[in-house]
């Protein structure tokens, strides 16, 4: 593969990247992933906005290429002879003596890579996935996409080990996330539910859109926590992100989702997102 580090299309086996870089030693990254359908990039001015609030809320300068970044997605699709797939992005802070405080005197860090996926032909997409849940034992700046990822990836590798494709966090107010996705239930009403947004959880872009298709369909939507007992009268449950699109849900913690089929309403809106996708 190509990939794109600070200025320059490099094959990956040839990238470098300084071992004192603080997005290696201290986690003092943020990132991005996009996706691509038939060449055409999905929300692409929503996660780069994110991007800018990310390195905003963490201190971290822009790029030199921030404006730039754009073109830059595109090409690495043309050099990586991918139509369907996503463009990942990070941005560190850059390179520095091993301090927690001092500001690296260079630039930051910008690393940017794509891979093929066919995200509407995942089985996770067609036939739904298993979840858990797990107490939200994450820090308290979520609304950050930071590429501090361990309890995500240690959540995410306990699921499967308990034979589930994925983790659901909650807190004391109720389900936050998922380990990297939205969460979306239909309610025992027929109304669509999802948490409000706060430092509790990312915003996200897919998560916006699926609003914003719901509302327009005229289905009654309300933004407030879903509680752990939901689950047990709710009619539909699905997760969103990016690469998940509208995935549905079909069993937490083992227990069904009434039948524990794919329901009405998380099949339409997988219709309008992915027709808006293709538009
Ligand atoms: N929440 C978390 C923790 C995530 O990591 C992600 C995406 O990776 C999302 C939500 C969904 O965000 P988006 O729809 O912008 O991909």
């Amino acid at each position: 593969p190509i990939v794109f580090l600070n200025g320059t299309y490099v094959r990956a086996e040839d990238a470098r990247i300084s071992p004192f870089d603080r997005g290696f030693t201290f986690g003092e990254g943020v990132y991005e992933v996009c996706i691509a359908v038939n060449g055409k990039f999905v929300d692409a001015p929503a996660h780069l906005a994110r991007l800018d609030r990310s390195l905003a809320a963490c201190g971290i300068a822009h790029p030199p290429e921030r404006a730039k970044l754009d073109s830059i997605m595109e090409e690495l699709l043309r050099k990586n002879d991918v139509t369907t797939g996503l463009v990942y992005i990070q941005v560190t802070s850059g390179v520095s003596p091993r301090n927690f405080t001092i500001r690296p005197e260079g630039r930051s860090t910008l690393l940017m890579m794509a891979q093929a996926s066919d995200f509407e032909q995942t089985s996770a997409f067609r036939e739904g996935i298993h979840v858990q849940l797990r107490e939200d034992i994450r820090w308290l700046h979520r609304d950050i996409k930071t590429t501090m990822l361990m309890p995500q990836v240690m959540a995410k590798r306990d699921a499967l080990a308990q034979g589930m494709s994925d983790t659901l966090f909650y807190d004391e107010q109720g389900i936050t996330e998922g380990a990297s996705s939205n969460v979306f239930l239909v309610d025992a009403h027929g109304t669509l539910v999802t948490r409000p947004l706060s430092n509790r959880l990312l915003a996200g872009c897919t998560r916006e859109r699926i609003l914003d298709l719901a509302r327009e369909a005229g289905l009654p939507v309300d933004e407030r926590p879903i509680q752990r007992a939901e689950f047990a009268t709710a009619t539909e449950c699905f997760v969103t992100s990016a690469t998940y699109l509208i995935t549905p849900v079909l069993t937490v913690d083992g227990v069904s989702i009434a039948d524990g089929q794919v329901g009405l309403v998380t099949r339409t809106l997988q219709r309008l997102y992915c027709n808006s996708m293709n538009d």
